[in-house]
């Protein structure tokens, strides 16, 4: 047994990813051991391809740094070119200056603990397979928190020439997979509350100004604070009691019409409760928000599919992540390994806090069908 295979939590620089990584275990369930995972034929035989051919860690290193290009041994004290290294080496040593220091500084590579891990899953998304987090950490040979920001910082490369070439489109289209929660799930909130949490934000007004095909649609009330005075009065005055609707009448002096409307606003929020009889209650916090069914767009079904099928729900922060995740594997003729290659080569170096930090926007980036 490996190290790494003891516990995820006993290196502290992991322990950041593992709380992030908890959004990946589902809303249901949110201390469900990860399950064993069940491996797709095309993982296993791309896994052993790669063992065939990068036999051992050395070979990865020498592999990776072939990816980076000439370009990139250079010294990183003194820029000098005149360098040597040794097969399987990181490090360089400087003919000028006598100094060492890494190849992969300042580079996306930059401080990698474990290079056979990175390597395979450049190898593996740059043929297009498709796995998780879980099913990854096995073959990778590293813990499962490891696995997620290896696979979310390749991602995060792929994603910043998606959104240069591709549609853009709502995040809202997606919520139906929203089922796991971030650091930016609202608390006691089902995770697909991040949505409307940030469409609340001043961005998202912004982005509306700015968008013009957030036009195209009617804009509904998100949350009880766009709603009315009276809608707001009514939602206060409701309980866990059951109130009458001629009681409600009575209460604030109003029009039946006057309510029924409130009542639908509320409902359509899914804020309060009707029960028989015509008497009202307040829904009990942590109800899914009402989901709007995603349109009939091909790309949206395939990705929401791809999403169910291989991740079982995603959270919201991540979502452009996943995006990109799917316009790779799908655009084979566009990501083909060396694009991949290429595009770590020219990404500048990517800290565990970008990842972290990175918070999908209103606006994301959605392939068309017919760009495969
Ligand atoms: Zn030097």
């Amino acid at each position: 047994m490996t190290n790494h295979e003891k516990n995820s939590f006993e290196d502290p620089d992991q322990f950041d990813n593992a709380h992030d990584a908890a959004n990946d275990i589902t809303y249901e369930d949110p201390y469900a051991p990860v399950e064993k995972p069940d491996y797709p034929v095309e993982l296993i035989v791309a896994c052993r391809e790669f063992d065939a051919k990068f036999k051992t860690n050395a070979d990865c290193i020498e592999e990776l740094v072939k990816i980076l290009g000439k370009n990139f041994l250079y010294c990183r004290y003194c820029n000098s070119r005149e360098v040597r290294r040794n097969f399987g080496s990181r490090t360089l040593i400087c003919f000028a200056c006598r100094r060492g220091s890494s190849v992969f500084t300042d580079t996306v590579y930059d401080s990698i603990k474990k290079p056979r891990a990175w390597l395979l899953a450049n190898w593996l998304i740059g043929q297009g397979v498709e796995f998780n987090s879980n099913q990854f950490r096995i073959p990778a040979r590293v813990a499962y928190s490891s696995a997620l920001t290896i696979i979310k910082k390749l991602a995060f490369i792929i994603k910043s020439d998606l959104e240069n070439e591709v549609e853009a489109i709502g995040s809202n289209m997606f919520i139906s997979v929203f089922n796991k929660r971030s650091s930016q799930t609202p608390a006691q909130e089902h995770p697909c509350a991040e949505q409307f949490a940030m469409e609340k934000s001043e961005a998202y007004l912004e982005d509306v100004e700015e968008d013009r095909f957030l036009d195209d649609e009617p804009q509904r009330p998100k949350c009880l604070e766009e709603l009315g005075e009276f809608e707001n009065a009514l939602y206060e005055l409701l309980g866990e009691e059951k109130i009458h609707f001629d009681d409600l009448i009575r209460h604030f002096q109003c029009q039946v019409g006057e309510l029924c409307v409130a009542i639908f606003e509320l409902n359509m929020l899914d804020l309060i409760e009707r029960h028989g009889g015509d008497y009202y209650t307040r829904k009990t916090k942590q109800a899914k928000p009402a989901v709007p069914e995603s349109s009939n767009n091909p790309s949206i079904r395939d990705f929401l599919d791809f999403v169910r099928n291989i991740y079982h729900g995603i959270s919201r922060k991540c979502l452009h992540l996943y995006l990109a995740l799917f316009w790779s594997k799908n655009h084979r003729v566009r990501w083909n390994r060396s694009a991949l290659a290429e595009a770590c080569r020219k990404h500048p170096p990517i800290k565990g806090k970008d990842v972290l930090s990175f918070v999908t926007p209103l606006i994301v980036n959605l392939v068309g069908q017919n760009l495969y």
